[in-house]
């Protein structure tokens, strides 16, 4: 690549973590969004266009694109609309690497196209691991193209692990805050509204992962999305409730030495860092100021009241389709929740449920993970009211 800026393609740039993106491409002149995606958020996505000037904008959603064409997308954004085009913009040759921050089983299908086209992933969208590993990783290995995790404790392993050498690693501690129930008892957890859940006490984040951070669903994906992106047997991987959010996680070598990765909670920082990788630029993100007294805790997490956890180290341990269907099943049950027909306390034991009565596979393809994943979510619905 010659010195001209980086083209980075944001797949999902309306949400959470396309807008953290945004905000870390504004802060420098060595990125470029050179393509954007949005589903619904069609207004905003329009500024986000006139703000940038993307060569492609793509509406994932057709319906959505119907009731607003006449959206202020400016001229030199070619705009295109169905899902089917966000094959063609993430392969395309000037592209350098694109982020996956789509939320949920959507975001798969930008994940492959672009690894198919051996381009550097920066993967957010961790569903993309946690439905097909096996896949995902054989497509990097087979294509020479790179993930780089955006996700806070994956990209603090993928930096601690610098430390030391692969065959080095002992173990890894992926850190938890706990989420708003870490204090909660099981009888309480029956009647939690939705906007207790969606009150996360230290990361602002997108609706679904919220809810998944209060179940601990997110740190179950986040146990199967580690043992692929590095490799690891599900023995090798530990969780530890960390409330500050500060020690974003650690890398526990053969020697005994820890090394851990901390900054403030803010997400701009993993996303400034893979889009740097291997280069480190100056903080768009907050600093801790040093001189300031500050505790870090570290408890074991509960494995009673937090029963996804459990559900994370089994599907880790046995891998094949069980990916698929957890996440398919926890996509549905979230869902029905925020819509209030289902109990908050129902969503892990659905999705175990789920997860027991489908019909393994150990090396599935992509179309059985479909089809897989098309069951889990109507079979889920048993648990709605
Ligand atoms: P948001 O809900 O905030 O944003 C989701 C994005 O995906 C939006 O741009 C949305 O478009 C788009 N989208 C939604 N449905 C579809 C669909 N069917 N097809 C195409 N695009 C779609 O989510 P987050 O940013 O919070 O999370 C994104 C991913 O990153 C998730 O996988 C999450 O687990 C992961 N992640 C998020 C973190 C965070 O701090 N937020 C931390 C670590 C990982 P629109 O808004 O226009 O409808
Ligand atoms: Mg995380």
């Amino acid at each position: 690549m010659s010195n001209r800026p980086k083209n980075v393609v944001i797949l999902g740039s309306t949400g959470s973590i396309g807008q953290s993106t945004l905000d870390v491409i504004r802060g420098t002149d060595s990125l470029f969004a050179y393509a954007l995606t949005a589903h619904s958020r069609l207004a905003e996505a329009a500024l986000q266009c006139q703000e940038f000037s993307p060569h492609w904008f793509v509406g994932t959603c057709e319906e959505a694109f119907s009731a607003r064409e006449s959206l202020p997308f400016p001229s030199e954004t070619e705009v295109l609309i169905g899902s089917q085009n966000v094959r063609q913009v993430v392969q395309d040759d000037a592209v350098d690497i694109v982020v996956s921050a789509i939320v949920g089983a959507a975001g798969l299908y930008g994940t492959i196209a672009a690894l198919e086209a051996g381009k550097q992933v920066a993967l957010a969208n961790k569903e993309s691991l946690v439905m097909a590993g096996h896949l995902v990783m054989r497509l990097v290995n087979e294509k020479g193209g790179t993930i780089l995790p955006v996700d806070s404790e994956h990209s603090a392993i993928f930096q601690a692990k610098l430390a030391g050498k692969e065959k080095e690693i002992k173990k890894i501690w992926l850190t938890a805050s706990g989420g708003p129930f870490l204090r909660r008892t099981r009888e309480h957890m029956a009647s939690v509204t939705v906007a207790e859940a969606l009150a996360h006490p230290t990361w602002e984040m997108g609706r679904k992962i919220s809810i998944d951070s209060a179940t601990m669903m997110n740190k179950a994906l986040e146990i199967i999305e580690a043992k692929w992106l590095f490799g690891l047997q599900a023995d090798q991987i530990g969780v530890v409730v960390h409330p500050q959010s500060i020690v974003h996680s650690l890398v526990e070598f053969v020697d005994g030495s820890v090394i851990a990765q901390l900054s403030p909670p803010d997400m701009r920082l993993p996303i400034q860092f893979a889009l740097n990788y291997p280069d480190r630029k100056t903080a768009v993100a907050e600093t801790f100021d040093w001189q300031q007294a500050m505790h870090l805790d570290f408890e074991p997490p509960d494995l009673d009241r937090f029963p996804a956890l459990g559900l994370g180290f089994e599907v880790a341990k046995v891998g094949g389709s069980s990916g698929a269907v957890l996440n398919a099943a926890n996509e549905v049950a979230v869902s029905a929740f925020l819509d209030e027909a289902m109990s908050f306390a129902d969503i892990v034991p659905a999705c175990r449920s789920v997860l027991e009565q489908h019909n393994f596979e150990t090396d599935p393809t992509l179309e059985q993970l479909i089809e897989l994943d098309r069951w889990a979510r109507q079979e889920v619905l048993r648990w709605t009211r």
